[in-house]
């Protein structure tokens, strides 16, 4: 029966970035002038677009692969009902990251209401939020809680107190680039979070399961792949570990059909033609008095030579690494461990709701124990009238721990994908393929940094000429580090241009 449900590849195309890897340059066809160039149109070039309109600065370009910027945060529409091709929510920021809140104050989605700070109800996540597919029903939350054993539950509390622990010890924060590279830091970046959890005895089946969501979750790859660090960062920058039995409300946070692209689209919209889209960085080489930057149009190979006074590198570090010629030494070191995960994201159009086996309600977030997909997310969730009628679920598949996915990403047609999704989705729900009318495949060989033992991220390097930013140089690739780190570095770019 899948057989006959339609589909194919969307977003970027991986021929797209390899077509001009390695290719022999030819002579540029035009030459043009900035004073600052941004290289990257995901949320950290977007942001430093921003910074440096704030600051004054005007005359810059911002140079994007794709046809459209927002990089790993945009959308597609699928028979007219938008949904997220990669990142879909945005955990309401806290005070450490004050340059996002103003932002958001500034597209009117923050306000202050009789004195306390409140966010736009129509783009905060409704209830219910997320629920687990366990034991043959649905249950409220995605910890396994229902029918577990006081061994279990044991564990969770014992978790609940290391990670207080650790925030006593630590300040965790998000985004994490301002805090200080301590020795408890670095101590904990040396070995892997399943190492941590093995030596605490934290080995409950339950519990490493719902750890190893976290951390696929988050970083792409589970918990033997990722640094302590970044396991204990996921709950202690944020909301902790809730023990059973603790106020455990669900984090508030902002989601919109189309995803984080909502946001992308407000930070591109003020750009006008200095946005240019459809042009790859193939060379930036820095130089005593400005940088030279060539760009190719991936369509018909044509070079433009750039000349400016900076430029703010917000690339995925590992195409940094390739194009900035010479690469400054620090920048080489702080970046050499680099590991990268896949992700594939699976977009599925219903005719109608599939039927939902027993439990907990439908949710924005809906998963299911064991599966190596992270569940689905129902882009119509936020519509105000939640009717019966066509709908968009998006599935998500990090492929940081799958060996050859990269590969398996190139070669496998659409349908792989497609049928990997409706297998585990077919579990709770088995007339799925029934409702399906359309499947749209989203393909990132190289997502998102994994914050690898080892690798530890030391953030981003700049002098009077290149900034660096991307949401890689955290280890942690969400939105308030690509905005925060984007946003600082614009910034400098903007004082030294003033001298
Ligand atoms: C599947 C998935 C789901 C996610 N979900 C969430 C979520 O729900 N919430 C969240 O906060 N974060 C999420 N993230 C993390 C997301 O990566 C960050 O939130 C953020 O969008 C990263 O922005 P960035 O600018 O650092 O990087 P990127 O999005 O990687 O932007 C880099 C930009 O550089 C461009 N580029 C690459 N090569 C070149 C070149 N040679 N020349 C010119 N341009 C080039 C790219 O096209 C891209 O636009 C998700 C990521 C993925 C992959």
């Amino acid at each position: 029966m899948t057989r006959d449900i339609p589909g194919g590849f969307t977003g970027p195309d991986p021929a797209r970035g390899h077509r001009w890897r390695d290719a022999a340059l030819s002579q540029p066809a035009e030459q043009r002038r900035a004073d600052v160039l941004v290289l990257g149109g995901g949320m950290a070039g977007l942001a430093a677009a921003r910074a440096l309109t704030l600051a004054g600065v005007e005359d810059f370009a911002l140079l994007e692969l794709e046809s459209e910027a927002g990089g790993n945060s945009r959308a597609a529409s699928l028979g007219g009902l938008a949904c997220p091709m990669g990142a879909h929510y945005l955990p309401v920021p806290s005070d450490d990251a004050p340059e996002l809140q103003d932002w958001l104050e500034q597209i009117g989605l923050r306000r202050r209401v009789a004195g306390r700070w409140t966010y736009d109800e129509r783009h905060l996540c409704h209830s219910p939020q997320e629920r687990l597919y366990w034991n043959g029903a649905w249950h409220d939350g995605l910890l396994p809680l229902d029918g577990v054993g006081a061994a279990t539950l044991d564990q969770y509390r014992r978790l609940s107190r290391l990670i207080d622990e650790a925030r006593r010890v630590q300040r965790y924060a998000m985004p994490a680039v301002r805090l200080p590279v301590t020795e408890t830091v670095r101590a904990l970046w040396a070995l892997s979070f399943a190492q941590w959890l093995d030596g605490h005895g934290l080995n409950d089946p339950h519990l490493r399961w719902y750890l190893d969501y976290a951390c696929r979750d988050d970083y792409g790859a589970g918990a033997a792949a990722v640094s302590a660090w970044a396991g204990i960062h996921y709950f202690a920058s944020r909301h902790g570990f809730p023990a059973p039995g603790e106020d455990s409300e669900a984090e508030p946070l902002l989601t919109w059909p189309e995803g984080n692209a909502w946001l992308a689209q407000r930070l591109a919209a003020g750009l006008g033609d200095r946005l240019h889209t459809g042009q790859g960085v193939l060379r930036v080489r820095p130089g005593h008095h400005g940088v030279e930057v060539d760009s190719v149009s991936p369509d018909d190979g044509r070079i433009i030579r750039w000349q400016a006074r900076a430029a703010v590198v917000t690339l995925p570090v590992f195409i940094a690494r390739r194009v900035v010629d010479p690469l400054p030494p620090v920048v080489a070191a702080r970046t050499a461990g680099l590991r990268m995960a896949p992700w594939a994201v699976v977009n599925l159009r219903l005719d109608e709701a599939p039927k939902d086996r027993g439990g907990a309600h439908p949710s924005w977030d809906n998963v299911t124990y064991g599966t190596t997909g992270l569940g689905y997310v129902d882009a119509s969730h936020q519509s105000l009238q939640r009717v019966a009628g066509p709908r968009v679920w998006t599935w998500y598949l990090p492929l940081g721990d799958e060996p050859d996915a990269r590969r398996a990403l190139l070669e496998k047609p659409w349908t792989h994908w497609r049928d990997r999704a409706l297998a585990e989705l077919s579990v709770p729900h088995p007339d799925l393929p029934a409702r399906v009318r359309e499947v749209a495949v989203t393909r990132y060989g190289h997502a998102m940094a994994i914050p690898a033992p080892g690798s530890l991220h030391e953030g981003p390097w700049h002098d009077d000429r290149l900034a660096f930013a991307h949401a890689d140089w955290a280890g942690y690739s969400v939105f308030e580090e690509a905005f925060t780190r984007g946003h600082l570095a614009g910034q400098h770019i903007a004082r030294r241009l003033r001298g």
